[in-house]
């Protein structure tokens, strides 16, 4: 037997999470087939994840269905007694599930467990479900007739989620799904499937019926059946830019909601009033915090001015080759790897193609290896300078440790780069100028915004979404767009007049 095929017998054989079972995927010698997972910091291999075909997702559907009619006639506030639970039980697992998340994405713990507990802020949105769930009431608007909504679920629903967040992206969107009165199929990242599992089997312990939220592991053949077949209602996606245009176009033509978020390029402009020492912590975190493997990451740095130019670059400097790059399960490492070899040598390709391009190489990454691991799939942070926007590290979506300097001449250039930009995810402006920071606000073509903060998440009770390539689709995750995406209106129009019977009429009906 070969290291490799050794290497491949030892590594865990992970499982769908259908119907309220471990179900396991169908062995190779049936056509089964499986991804390999790995664990970034040492990369070997560590799992083997069942990748499904369409008749297992056809089965996982027909499980959900299965479970719709009676969990919509559950009362919402049995519903959010579900969540209550799921609450607890996740915060009880926080470790666990953190070390999941670490061990196949490569964060580090304390980020890892962040992502989890910005998860839970939904769960504690979805608790609230009863009230959100309220219809409207017009009393008499004509002669014994009431007019009221109410917001009913929809039927199955489905969220196809990326490796980067593999707790808080699928928590995003089942909390408010299923809390809406809605089956919910997660078809998570082929990356990091172990936490997504874990959730599964955790709602059910919380007491969502089996059926309720169904795992399916798997890639395009799943989430080609999730996308065309007619008993899935709405489809939630959170990937690439190319896969949610996608899922966008491929799942409205099938006749269901979508809501399709795709990638980003944040900027964040540094206005020369700025603290140049707060602003360079913040974007330490904002840059190379997950490795730069965060939707809302800044990848750009936009100083206005040379000399706050110059005074940016020379206080990121030392920084960034202090950094502490190392595995993601110790308590010292401030970036952990990357999530993949591939993932890696994709974004040491883009650092090449930078200096290829003309950009300043002011910290290189590339060479960075960790002695105790020399296999893990590490990167330093690397910082370019002088980049132009027609270059293609500028315009293109890089997803690693690599912060690239614009420089702008004035407030007008630096609200233009982000503005002319492909994606519109999230920005952010550091100033201390009140009028600058509202005028930024007012006028930057992006869905999310900071002022003086690095990464403008917004919290469970909003809703989350960019603009332009960064969203395909018009509802937004979680908070009130949450809420109406998973919901629908019905309006009854009901007349009680005592001892009145009305006359035929067959003019269209109006209100006296
Ligand atoms: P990805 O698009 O490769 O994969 C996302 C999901 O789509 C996965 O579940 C994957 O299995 C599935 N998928 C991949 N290729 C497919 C295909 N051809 N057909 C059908 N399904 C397919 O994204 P990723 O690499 O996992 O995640 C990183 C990307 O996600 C980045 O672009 C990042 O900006 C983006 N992201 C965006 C947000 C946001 O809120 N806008 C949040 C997190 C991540």
């Amino acid at each position: 037997m070969s290291t490799r095929d050794a290497t491949l017998t030892q590594a865990r054989e992970l499982t769908h999470f259908i119907g309220g079972k471990q179900v396991r995927g169908a062995d190779a010698k049936s056509g089964g087939r499986f991804g390999e997972v790995f664990n970034p910091t040492t990369g070997d291999l560590s799992g083997r994840v069942p990748l499904a075909s369409k008749a297992e997702t056809e089965q996982a559907i027909a499980n959900a269905e299965a479970a719709f009619r009676e969990w919509a006639a559950t009362s919402p506030l049995a519903r959010a007694r579900v969540m209550f639970r799921f609450k607890e039980l996740v915060e009880k697992h926080l470790e666990e599930l953190a070390l999941l998340i670490s061990s196949e994405h490569g964060k580090v713990l304390s980020d890892a467990k962040g992502s989890v507990q910005r998860g839970l802020e939904v769960v504690e949105f979805a608790c609230g479900i009863p009230h959100l769930l309220k219809g409207e009431y017009s009393d008499s608007v004509s002669a014994g007739i009431d007019v009221y909504s109410m917001r009913q679920p929809l039927g199955v629903c489905a969220g196809i989620t990326p490796f980067n967040f593999p707790a808080m992206v699928p928590m995003w969107m089942f909390p408010i799904a299923i809390a809406c009165g809605n089956p919910f199929i997660l078809k998570p990242s082929e990356k990091d499937p172990s936490c997504p599992q874990r959730l599964g089997e955790l709602m059910l312990e919380a007491g969502a019926p089996p059926g309720v939220l169904n795992v399916l592991n798997g890639d395009k053949e799943a989430v080609d059946t999730v996308l065309t077949d007619p008993r899935v209602h709405a489809v939630s996606f959170v990937g690439s830019t190319p896969i949610a245009r996608y899922v966008f176009s491929t799942a409205s033509m099938s006749g269901k909601r979508v809501q399709a978020l795709g990638g980003a390029k944040n900027h964040m402009v540094v206005m020369p009033d700025a603290d140049i020492d707060v602003a360079a912590d913040a974007l330490m975190s904002a840059a190379y915090g997950s490795a730069g493997e965060r939707c809302m990451a800044i990848s750009v740095a936009v100083p206005v001015t040379d000399r706050t130019a110059n005074e940016l670059v020379e206080a990121m400097t030392p920084r960034i080759r202090k950094l502490k790059v190392g595995s993601s399960i110790d308590a010292a490492s401030e970036m952990g790897p990357l999530v993949t070899r591939e993932h890696r040598e994709k974004v040491k390709g883009y650092i090449d193609l930078g200096v290829k391009e003309g950009a300043n190489l002011v910290v290189d990454g590339r060479d960075f290896s960790l002695k105790k691991h020399p296999k893990g799939f590490f990167l330093g942070g690397s910082l370019f300078d002088k980049v132009k926007p027609a270059m293609r590290i500028y315009k293109e979506e890089i997803f690693g440790p690599v912060l690239s300097v614009v420089r702008a001449r004035t407030f007008d250039e630096a609200l233009a780069l982000p503005s002319d930009h492909e994606y519109g995810n999230g920005v952010a402006i550091f100033t201390r100028n009140g009028d600058v920071a509202r005028n930024f606000a007012q006028k930057v073509s992006c869905g999310m915004v900071g002022i003086n903060v690095p990464i403008p998440v917004p919290l469970s009770f909003h809703s989350f979404g960019g603009w332009k390539s960064s969203i395909f689709g018009d509802m937004y995750q979680h908070g009130p767009e949450g809420v109406r995406f998973y919901s629908r209106i019905k309006t009854v129009t009901a007349r009680w007049r005592e001892g009145v019977k009305p006359a035929a009429n067959f003019g269209m009906p109006t209100m006296k």
